[in-house]
């Protein structure tokens, strides 16, 4: 989204957006910081742009989330995600970026218009270093956010994307709430289907009314809540507390009331003091409540975290040999899994959900090509045998 919005930006000042890093006058490196992995991938794409003559400017989290790291490779300059206006000072000649308008397109591609109603992020995660990237709680007004989702309309995208860093924090900063919001969205109106990107369990409970009563009007096609694990103790651990008894009955209900309704995860798989059993609560808890979509990452100590300094942490062959558990017992009951080699993370989906993605009119049966599908002869030779048999159990990934 800033990358997108940058480019705006700098083309508005007079500059032109090149690809061939050879010629350019600068590069722009964003970084990601959310897992080791991630920082890593930055660091080595640093490394490879400074053989060119362009000044380099790192942006992003992993100023925030690995200082020292990008110290250690990189001495020029950095402008950090919650100060993103110190572009002006370099390029800011005609027009300032607080004067642009958010741009709607997303990373994902151009099917999604995003809608974002907040930034930053006032939870305190016992392992998480992308808060300290993303910063405090900014909500957008109310009716900012109706403004800019009734320009869905005029774009050419298909789905609706309402997202945050912290989606269900929305309005703590300016006395709204992520409840009124939903119910002040002009969905029902436009026959809009709402994908509700990082929405944290805790406000998917205390908001659920809203939520289930949008679910009911069929406004919401996809769901996308991190339960991060299934087990109340490893949750607490994490300072993610949430009734999980409440949370499989309210996603329960949510399918119930709206069948095509997608319902997204994200587990971490070997979080420290984790146990066998543990593990087996986070597995049941998405074969109980047959989440749609999901992935599984491997617990990456970030430095500076209360987690990474936890003792007990993890054995990483044995969190190795959960992941693998985790994945049998996807594939073992319906599930498509797909496993990225680089960073190890983990996307599942249900195998019926990806099947009728493309048969079925509702765009968010697609999300599952969209993202575990490496491409689209996969995708095709995927279809046509399920077309032909009906069962695609030898094809799984
Ligand atoms: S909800 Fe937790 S994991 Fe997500 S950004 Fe906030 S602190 Fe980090």
């Amino acid at each position: 989204m800033d990358m997108a919005k940058l480019g705006v930006y700098l083309q508005l000042n007079g500059y032109n957006l090149v690809r061939d890093e050879m010629i350019a006058d600068y590069i722009v490196v964003t970084s990601c910081g959310f897992i080791n992995e991630t920082t890593k991938m930055a660091l080595e794409q640093i490394e490879r742009v400074k053989k060119y003559s362009a000044k380099i400017i790192v942006t992003g989290c992993v100023p925030d989330t690995d200082i020292e790291k990008l110290k250690s490779i990189f001495s020029g300059i950095v402008i950090r995600n919650t100060e993103l206006e110190k572009f002006d000072d370099i390029f800011g000649k005609f027009h300032k970026l607080k004067d642009i308008p958010d741009v709607h397109d997303m990373a994902w591609g151009s099917k999604y218009f995003c809608v974002e109603v907040s930034r930053g992020c006032p939870e305190n995660c016992s392992y998480c270093a992308t808060r300290w990237a993303v910063g405090k709680l900014h909500s957008k007004p109310v009716e900012k956010c109706v403004s800019e989702i009734k320009l869905f309309n005029e774009s050419n995208a298909d789905k609706v994307v309402i997202n945050g860093d912290n989606v269900g924090a929305y309005g703590l900063d300016i006395g709204e709430s992520f409840g009124s919001l939903i119910q002040e969205l002009p969905l029902v109106e436009n026959g809009y289907s709402a994908l509700i990107d990082s929405l944290h369990p805790k406000w998917l409970l205390k908001y659920y009314d809203s939520i289930l009563d949008a679910a009911q009007k069929n406004t919401l096609g996809m769901i996308v809540s991190a339960i991060q694990s299934g087990s109340e103790r490893i949750i607490k651990l994490m300072r993610r507390k949430a009734d999980m008894n409440q949370l499989k009955k309210a996603f329960l209900e949510l399918k119930k009331v709206s069948p095509q309704l997608i319902l997204g995860t994200e587990v971490i798989i070997g979080f420290p003091t984790e146990t066998d059993t543990e593990l087996e609560e986070s597995i049941k808890f998405v074969l109980d409540t047959k989440i749609d979509w999901g992935h599984l990452f491997i617990f990456s100590p970030k430095d500076g975290t209360e987690a990474a300094a936890m003792e007990e942490q993890v054995d990483e062959n044995i969190k190795i040999k959960r992941i693998n558990h985790f994945i049998e017992q996807l594939k073992a009951n319906d599930y498509l899994v797909h496993k990225e080699e680089k960073s190890q993370a983990v996307i599942f989906c249900r195998k019926e959900v990806c099947m009728k993605s493309r048969e079925a009119d509702n765009v968010f049966w697609k999300h599952c090509f969209d993202t575990i599908c490496p491409n689209e002869q996969g995708q095709e030779e995927l279809l046509e045998i399920y077309r032909n048999t009906g069962d695609i159990s030898n094809t799984i990934r």
